[in-house]
């Protein structure tokens, strides 16, 4: 550790980063079918009662609670109501067919479950034994017993999934409004980079963090602008953080974040812009470059952000690092300027089917695996270059700076899923 530049914990950083992020303000209004992941930009309130009437939650016999009793009575059955049909006032001592989810008809106050009645046709009509004296309200699914008209169901800020749309949709939202779509420029320093399809000559490796930040970026639903492998020169790196901070709400790179003389993000930036370099104390990760891009034309559509002006995420190139630090501190940055209130990862603790005896000064993310017992085994190789890792793993154990693991131990588990969307 360097003492007059100390480390940041991953706490600080990401602390520092959420403190920056103010929400975008563009929204639009797109239909409820269209609107899965993005994030709503106003609270939404139902203007109904669900179930808007009370409804029967069991096939059987709508009745009067009074009119029963033990061990059994004999009604006639007065009417037959179908799911999505408004019987008729229900006359005392008579009861009604009725079928799950329809209307409770006036006048009768509880429902027999088809099981404890025994139906009967005669010459004096149809009508049912009922063997059981039902309390008032017995299987009767109240109306607004799940929403009550004029309730806020969804606040702002909430990302949407399946379950809001279900929800959005049960009080007959066909639209909503959402927060407009993040623009996110992308590009990959690194002279020894080549594109899948293409010859690998000697010393080239493929272009892996083009596919894996852009997959990470379309799933927070932003819009990307891909400016592809950029020479390892200060002047281009210079050109594309221009042209890239144009039309785009920020810029995320991968690799030339160090100090090394071919690593040119740092003079690159400074020179457009404002840059902090951060040594973070996380493993993998460590570097990590924010600041932000000029724009030549004050272009200026949100004001949440300071005028004409880009974010600038700096990602190491090593992919395990950048993916790993993309999770950690970009994917909550994007959340925030999204406007999303909840950005941590939702962690659990599970218990250490491994040992890891040599403890790290950083907090060490580890690749592992939750095995058929419910513990979690851990990848044999964690160097922050082996992305087969990342494909045997389900998520990352959250190992603190100095600690060592003993088998048995419970450890913070942050499961992909949490960290991927
Ligand atoms: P750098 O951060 O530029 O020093 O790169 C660190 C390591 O990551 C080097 O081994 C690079 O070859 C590798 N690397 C850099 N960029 C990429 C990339 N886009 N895809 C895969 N590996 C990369
Ligand atoms: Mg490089």
């Amino acid at each position: 550790m360097n003492k007059t530049n100390p480390m940041l914990s991953v706490q600080q950083a990401l602390d520092f980063l959420l403190a920056a992020a103010r929400p975008v303000t563009g929204t639009e209004v797109i239909p409820t079918l269209a609107a899965n992941g993005r994030v709503l930009a106003a609270d939404q309130s139902s203007l109904l009662n669900v179930p808007p009437m009370d409804n029967t939650s069991m096939d059987g016999y709508a009745v009067r609670a009074a009119d029963c009793a033990l061990p059994a009575v004999t009604m006639p059955v007065s009417q037959r109501i179908p799911a999505g049909h408004v019987g008729q006032a229900l006359q005392p001592g008579t009861a009604a067919r009725i079928f799950t989810g329809a209307m409770i008809p006036a006048g009768a106050d509880a429902v027999v479950m088809q099981e404890m009645c025994e139906f009967h046709k005669d010459e004096a009509g149809d009508r049912v034994t009922i063997r059981h004296a039902p309390q008032s309200g017995e299987w009767i699914r109240r109306a607004g017993e799940d929403i009550r008209a004029g309730s806020v169901i969804l606040p702002a800020g909430t990302r949407l999934r399946a379950q809001e749309l279900g929800l959005a949709a049960s009080v007959g939202l066909a639209s909503l409004p959402v927060v407009r779509r993040l623009r996110a420029a992308v590009f990959f320093t690194g002279d020894e980079l080549a594109m899948p399809g293409e010859e690998l000559k000697p010393g080239a490796i493929y272009n892996s963090n083009r596919f894996t930040l852009r997959a990470l970026l379309e799933n927070l639903g932003c819009e990307i602008a891909d400016y592809g492998i950029v020479p390892d020169t200060l002047d281009a790196t210079r050109d594309t953080l221009r042209r890239a901070a144009q039309d785009n709400d920020l810029i995320i790179t991968s690799g030339g974040v160090s100090v090394g003389e071919e690593d040119h993000i740092k003079p690159a930036v400074e020179a457009e812009g404002r840059l902090n370099m951060w040594q973070i104390a996380v493993k993998p990760g460590k570097p990590l470059a924010f600041g932000e891009v000029n724009r030549q034309q004050g272009k200026d559509e949100d004001a949440g952000k300071d005028k004409g002006a880009a974010w600038f995420l700096g990602l190491p190139g090593n992919p395990v690092s950048s993916l790993v630090t993309f999770m950690l501190f970009v994917r909550p940055f994007i959340l925030r300027l999204q406007g999303v209130d909840k950005v941590a990862p939702q962690a659990c603790v599970m218990r250490a089917d491994f040992e890891w005896p040599k403890a790290d000064r950083r907090n060490e993310f580890l690749r592992a695996r939750i095995n058929d017992s419910g513990g979690l085994d851990l990848f044999p190789n964690q160097s922050s270059g082996v992305l087969t890792s990342t494909v045997w793993g389900d998520g990352l154990v959250d190992n603190p700076a100095g600690t060592t693991i003993a088998r048995g131990d419970s450890v913070r588990f942050l499961p992909f899923h949490s960290l991927l969307y």
